[in-house]
């Protein structure tokens, strides 16, 4: 891995924006370069560690696309309908065995072999059987109702490229070649710790001036969406050095280390310096709200990124920089999220140089048009600003107040996962 500079520095005390952090992202951390095979039915959600080919045509042989009769263009009436003799019938799994069309119709079903000569198919629905004949309507274009051999996929065709996540239908494609396994890297092992004294464990009484620690259950089922395995290592307390020790431990056995808490410039915030004691910031304060202080740095050669304490920056920071980390260590390529075009019902103002996200619900307007409502509840520890909306409205650096009819980006939830 290379060795970390501190040019990151030459930001000063300013603020990072968000597409600079992701080109150091980029340009600062390796993949693992550990690969597997894994079967297919273990597929979902895995990294592609090389491109994958295809060993055969798909579909491998001409078919029939409906259940009817398989003719010879050639053989049909110029105008008006064709009467031809019935000869001869193949089903899915058979075998045409030398059929021919020439001058007849043959039987066929969904997925059968056509026979020689065959280049149309008509539909059951559209035809007149009689016991020895098919009457056939006019106007069926050559070619009608089948499947190509190669149509698909050609044999050798990249089939699913390298850095792809396999999605349930990439698993069905690689089987539909007769694939039974693919090549993928090896799963990111995630180290995850809360920050903060006074974080209590669900499920367990709540001391005086306590809270139930949120961020953890938040981030290991975004962590796991994403494929990741993740060492749940529980709640570090406001002390540096032990912050430190425990850093510097997961160091050992993980990929990335990443915690919540402790990263603002508060007395109690032992996060930063915690890290530059066991090894080296990127940089710790971005140009995005919610979410300001974002460590991100490295610690014995594993990337590390400590995300502010807040459920709200937690999720924002998450989707928009662990994310793409996340990505580039897992050799996934990610494109960014694309925002939707919806028109905003709110007014907001924001401070220009910072982009921002604000939590929305669409809804459909009188004129049919799809426009976002902000959740009433702005604060960076809202919850239920979180659950009662539908995704997130992204400001751009470049504005500085948004206006009831502009059109503004939407990312769905569902989109960032
Ligand atoms: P901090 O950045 O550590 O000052 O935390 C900012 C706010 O987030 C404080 O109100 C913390 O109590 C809260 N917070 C920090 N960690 C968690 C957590 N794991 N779960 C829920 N809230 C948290
Ligand atoms: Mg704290």
């Amino acid at each position: 891995m290379a060795q970390l500079s501190d040019d990151c520095f030459a930001f000063g005390g300013a603020l990072m924006p968000v597409d600079a952090a992701l080109v150091l992202i980029a340009e600062r951390f390796e993949p693992v370069a550990e690969q597997e095979v894994v079967p297919l039915s273990r597929a979902d959600r895995r990294v592609l560690a090389e491109d994958v080919l295809s060993p055969m045509a798909l579909p491998p042989f001409a078919n029939s696309a409906v259940d009817g009769y398989a003719v010879r263009h050639l053989d049909l009436a110029p105008q008006g309908s064709t009467k031809l003799p019935l000869r001869g019938r193949v089903a899915a799994g058979g075998a045409a065995n030398g059929l021919t069309a020439q001058g007849v119709a043959v039987r066929v079903f969904t997925g059968a072999p056509l026979p020689d000569d065959a280049d149309t198919v008509f539909m059951q629905e559209d035809v007149v059987p009689t016991p020895s004949h098919v009457i056939l309507p006019p106007g069926l274009r050559r070619g009608a109702n089948l499947r190509h051999a190669g149509e698909d996929v050609a044999k050798g065709a990249i089939l699913l490229p390298a850095g792809r996540r396999m999605k349930p239908q990439d698993v069905a494609l690689a089987a539909a070649v007769g694939l039974s396994s693919i090549p993928v890297r090896r799963r990111l092992k995630v180290a995850l710790f809360s920050t903060g004294d006074e974080l209590a464990e669900p499920g367990q009484p709540l001391p005086n001036g306590a809270i139930y620690d949120s961020n953890r259950l938040l981030l290991s089922s975004l962590l796991q969406r994403f494929g990741a395995e993740v060492s749940d290592l529980g709640i570090l307390r406001d002390d540096r050095s032990d912050l430190a020790t425990h850093l510097a431990t997961a160091a050992r056995a993980h990929d990335l280390i990443l915690t919540s808490g402790g990263v603002s410039t508060g007395e109690e915030d032992h996060v930063k310096a915690a890290v530059e004691a066991v090894g080296k910031l990127v940089f710790w304060r971005l140009a995005i709200k919610p979410g300001r202080p974002v460590a991100m740095g490295m610690i014995n050669g594993v990337p590390f990124a400590g995300l502010p304490g807040n459920p709200v920056a937690v999720f924002v920071t998450f989707s928009h920089v662990v994310r793409p980390l996340l990505a580039r260590l897992s050799g996934m390529k990610l494109a960014p999220p694309e925002c939707f075009k919806v028109r905003s019902a709110f007014s907001y103002q924001k401070k220009p140089g910072r982009r921002e996200y604000a939590r929305v619900t669409l809804r459909t307007s009188s004129d049919g048009s799809v426009e976002a409502v902000k959740h009433p509840r702005e604060g960076a520890g809202i919850l239920t600003s979180l659950t009662e909306t539908d995704g997130l409205a992204e400001l751009p650096e470049d504005i500085s107040a948004v206006a009831p009819g502009d059109i503004i980006g939407f990312l769905p939830y569902a989109m960032i996962w």
